[in-house]
């Protein structure tokens, strides 16, 4: 939630030059940045502004405020009025003036405006005196009535339209500018009649209370139902309130010679050096934005108003060099002066963003230093992945969690094999399934994206679509899949095996139909930003991968290593399931032996494609960690299959082995599967599992010494709760490794640590860090744990309407919760160090690449974070931010 950082002041009005760009929270976005331009010696036209203290004195008090402050904002007025030489509310020579909302965070179009105040029957006389122009003088005046009847008198704005379409349908004709003098008289007329019959109530001739009332519409528009929303939408304080800038009009439709644009001082859209924008000749700045003329673009400009397009450049130029980044402005042109009415940091897409921050740095505008901090890191996510092209248009039927971002289309396939063979075949396909186990591997893999109705960030298909660098979304309750009928409704709408869809990762959009896509590119700005990140970092970078193709991903994204490589996954490729089935159900431990001897040389073939990747760089491969049942079909199914064969009495040899799989499944089945008998539990009870890994491990270090390719091996064991659990499982693979090393006669160095998963393993880590050479949190499970949390059901069952009620401010499984599992962590960090000061210490759970909890690792002293392959770079800059922030 943006908050007010409330500033406080005992005066409610400052003249522009008496404000500067500290004072934001005080003058809003619009006055600090006038006040700035102001004091710079920009062209601005004079004004003041009315304090947001005095929007939320409005707020709590009412309109006695406006009499409390009446005589400042004379006092000011007198001031413009000596500035101009002309007088407020003057027959012959009148000062008009704008009344402007502006808040501290900027909410584009979301309040109220009021332009050309002043003017009434005897004034209008005055402003035709001053310009000479009488057709301008009414057409000012006409806006002014239609604009304060609107935004004051709230007259619906549509009754003026239909007046001006009469008026233009009268004479023939299609543009404002094309209106005639009586036809611009008759209007002001018209339009004050339009307000009488709406009001009951007449236009106020009297310029003082015209000023007065547009402030106080100013202040009400601040809770008006667009602003409300927007809040709402964009998490900004309802306590805030808007400053009022009053200020002289300058005229942008005196003729050919004016006119009014807007403009960024680069191309927000590329990060391109070129003033980028557009501009209509002849009128006021809301011409530009209503469409009711196709305004040019600024390079145009030149053509029309050369000079006017160098003092652009120009004062682009200084804006640039005075905010040192890249700016928003609203500019007027009267009579072929040129005046800058607004400038704010611009809005940038992603690839701006890093363009703008590293031409800066070269241009010596700013340092890299600062390159770095003006980057939200998750924004590089737009240009890691295949992405929505923004101008397609979709249609969302349904949204989930955002669980691994990237945009794929492919035709809807339910069964897990099916989309491996299809996938296998060159067609696209996108899994739809309730939720995805180990066993759906294949089809993920053979996939272009995942989408599941069930499950949270931290679920399986999360977890590896991450991996894979897949797109995925989760949780999507709202569809309701029939794997039978294969088909799967939402709402009303029917959706069928076989249809097109498209699945947005980042949104967690689910779009009905194929959409443009556009592939993600790495420019050199991006590699130059990402070596600065490297530079002022002091945490490590790794990632977790447990792929050939996640390796090099990783690499290719400069991770430092690898912080956890799971083997579940070499567990249930295709070729290896059946044998690791056989071994589970094995009666003895002979048996059991036999099948995992034979898993050896596969698992070792594994390692050694990794570790090559990898090279020199350290690996951390964690043993087993899922419960066993997860390796073997399903209870329902095989309840179903087992049937099924009894009563056709057919296949009797089938029925006898499947009757053998269930009776192990049900042995094996738990009520508490993710606190039950998995990750070192099931080490102990079967120590040959770890046997064979770590020897398939160390063969394969063997042989790659060879080939001179020597990583740093760091053995993990999941979810140790109590030291002798450690020391029991170290002293068996350490047992294991150098039986390897012995036999190969060559030297082989590694260390052995353990994942830090449950509260208990976090308070006794002094005693656990005596027997431990690292520890990595896992704080997917840790999550779990801490909180009582189940991380594959609590985000889509009720941790939304969590958010939703503000039970919750943030999602524990998206963002470190600093007050609980921070605590235990840091209690774990200090803990541990104090009985092995050379303990290595990193985390590789989900939150191990989201920004803030980056920083929160770099805070009670982490060695490294782990991430999936593709949040490598957006860690990397959380991380060089984290050092940078904290030397500022
Ligand atoms: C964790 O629990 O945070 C972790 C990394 O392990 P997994 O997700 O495999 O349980
Ligand atoms: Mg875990």
């Amino acid at each position: 939630m943006l908050e007010n950082n409330y500033q406080m002041s005992d005066q409610d009005v400052f003249l522009f030059g008496e404000g500067s760009a500290k004072l934001k929270d005080l003058l809003g976005g619009k006055g600090a940045g006038l006040a700035e331009m102001t004091n710079i010696g920009l062209p601005v036209p004079p004004g003041f502004t009315i304090t947001t203290n005095v929007c939320r004195e409005y707020m709590r008090e009412g309109e006695k405020v406006l009499d409390r402050i009446s005589n400042q904002i004379a006092e000011k007025m007198e001031i413009l009025e000596k500035k101009t030489d002309k007088r407020f509310g003057d027959a012959s020579n009148p000062l008009l003036v704008s009344v402007r909302s502006g808040a501290p965070v900027s909410m584009p179009g979301m309040m109220d405006t009021v332009l050309n105040l002043g003017l009434n029957d005897q004034t209008v006389k005055g402003l035709i005196k001053q310009t000479g122009n009488e057709w301008f003088a009414y057409d000012v005046y006409r806006r002014f009535v239609q604009m304060y009847g609107k935004v004051v008198m709230r007259v619906g704005g549509q009754k003026f339209e239909d007046s001006i379409n009469e008026f233009k349908l009268g004479l023939g004709v299609k543009l404002d500018t094309e209106l005639n003098l009586k036809s611009l008289r008759d209007m002001v007329q018209q339009f004050k009649h339009i307000v009488k019959e709406d009001t009951g109530e007449e236009f106020p001739d009297d310029p003082k209370k015209q000023l007065r009332m547009a402030i106080k519409a100013v202040f009400e528009s601040w809770n008006g139902k667009r602003a409300r929303t927007y809040r709402k939408i964009s998490k900004i304080s309802d306590s805030m309130g808007t400053a009022v800038n009053v200020q002289v009009m300058v005229f942008g439709n005196m003729g050919y010679e004016s006119g009014s644009g807007v403009g960024f001082t680069r191309n927000p859209s590329t990060g391109e050096k070129h003033l980028y924008g557009e501009y209509l000749l002849n009128a006021q700045g809301e011409d530009v934005v209503s469409g009711s003329r196709t305004p040019q673009p600024i390079d145009k400009l030149e053509e029309d108003l050369p000079q006017i397009h160098e003092d652009l450049q120009k004062f682009a130029r200084v804006l640039e060099k005075h905010y040192q980044d890249m700016q928003d402005i609203e500019f007027t042109i009267e009579s072929g002066m040129l005046y800058i009415l607004q400038t704010r940091t611009g809005k940038r897409t992603a690839q701006a963003a890093v363009k703008i921050a590293v031409d800066m740095v070269q241009e010596g505008l700013i340092t890299k230093e600062e390159a770095l901090l003006r980057i939200e890191p998750d924004q590089l996510k737009q240009l890691l992945h295949k992405r929505i092209d923004p101008k397609a248009e979709v249609n969302v039927i349904a949204k989930g969690l955002p669980a691994s971002p990237g945009a794929a289309s492919g035709r809807i396939v339910f069964n897990t094999d099916e989309a491996a063979e299809l996938g296998e075949v060159g067609e696209r396909v996108i899994l739809v399934r309730p939720e995805t186990t180990p066993e759906d591997i294949h089809g993920m893999v053979a996939s272009q994206g995942v989408l599941t109705s069930r499950g949270g960030m931290t679920c399986h298909a999360a977890v590896v679509a991450r991996g894979m660098g897949k797109p995925a979304i989760v949780g999507a309750e709202e569809l309701k899949i029939d794997l039978v009928k294969e088909i799967f409704y939402v709402n009303d709408v029917k959706v069928e095996k076989g249809m097109m869809i498209t699945i947005d990762g980042g949104s967690g959009q689910v779009i009905l139909g194929e959409v443009p896509t556009i592939e993600p590119e790495l420019t050199s700005d991006f590699k130059n930003l990402m070596k600065w990140a490297d530079e002022a970092r002091r945490l490590g970078v790794r990632a977790n991968a447990d792929t050939p193709e996640a390796a090099k991903n990783a690499r290719d994204f400069g991770a430092g290593g690898i912080g956890l490589c799971r083997t579940e996954r070499m567990f249930n490729a295709k070729d290896r399931l059946p044998i690791v089935q056989e071994m589970i159900l094995a009666e003895t431990l002979e048996d059991r032996r036999f099948y995992l001897k034979r898993l050896v040389p596969m698992q070792k073939c594994d390692f050694k494609e990794i570790f090559r990747i990898m090279d020199d760089l350290p690996v951390t491969i964690r043993l087993l960690d899922l419960p066993l049942h997860e390796f073997l079909p399903k209870i329902e199914d095989l309840i179903i299959e087992t049937t099924t064969l009894r009563l056709t009495g057919k296949n009797d040899k089938e029925l006898k082995k499947k009757e053998r799989i269930l009776k192990k499944v049900q042995a094996l089945t738990e009520y508490n599967p993710m606190i039950g008998h998995r990750g070192c539990r099931v080490g102990i009870s079967y120590p040959e599992i770890y046997e064979m890994q770590t020897r398939a491990i160390f063969e394969a270090l063997v042989e790659l010494i060879d080939e001179n390719v020597s990583p740093t091996l760091e053995i993990m064991l999941p979810l140790v709760s109590e030291v002798n659990e450690l020391k029991y499982l170290r002293e068996r693979i350490e047992k294991y490794a150098n039986e390897v090393i012995e036999e190969s006669g060559k030297a082989i160095k590694f260390s052995i640590g353990t994942m830090i998963e449950t509260p208990r393993a976090a308070l006794t880590a002094d005693e656990i860090a005596e027997h431990a050479d690292f520890f990595s949190f896992g704080t997917n499970d840790l999550t779990q744990t801490v909180w009582g949390y189940s991380r594959d059901d609590a985000e889509a069952k009720f941790l939304h309407d969590y958010l939703e009620k503000k039970i919750l401010i943030q999602n524990p499984f998206e963002t470190i919760d600093r007050k609980g599992v921070g605590k235990i962590m840091k209690t774990c960090v200090d803990l541990g160090r104090k009985t092995n000061k050379k303990l290595k210490i990193g985390i590789c759970g989900e939150v191990g690449g989201d920004p803030p909890t980056v920083e929160f690792c770099d805070e009670i002293g982490l060695d490294y974070v782990s991430c999936s392959p593709f949040r490598v770079p957006i860690a990397s800059l959380a991380a060089a931010q984290a050092q940078l922030k904290k030397k500022k």
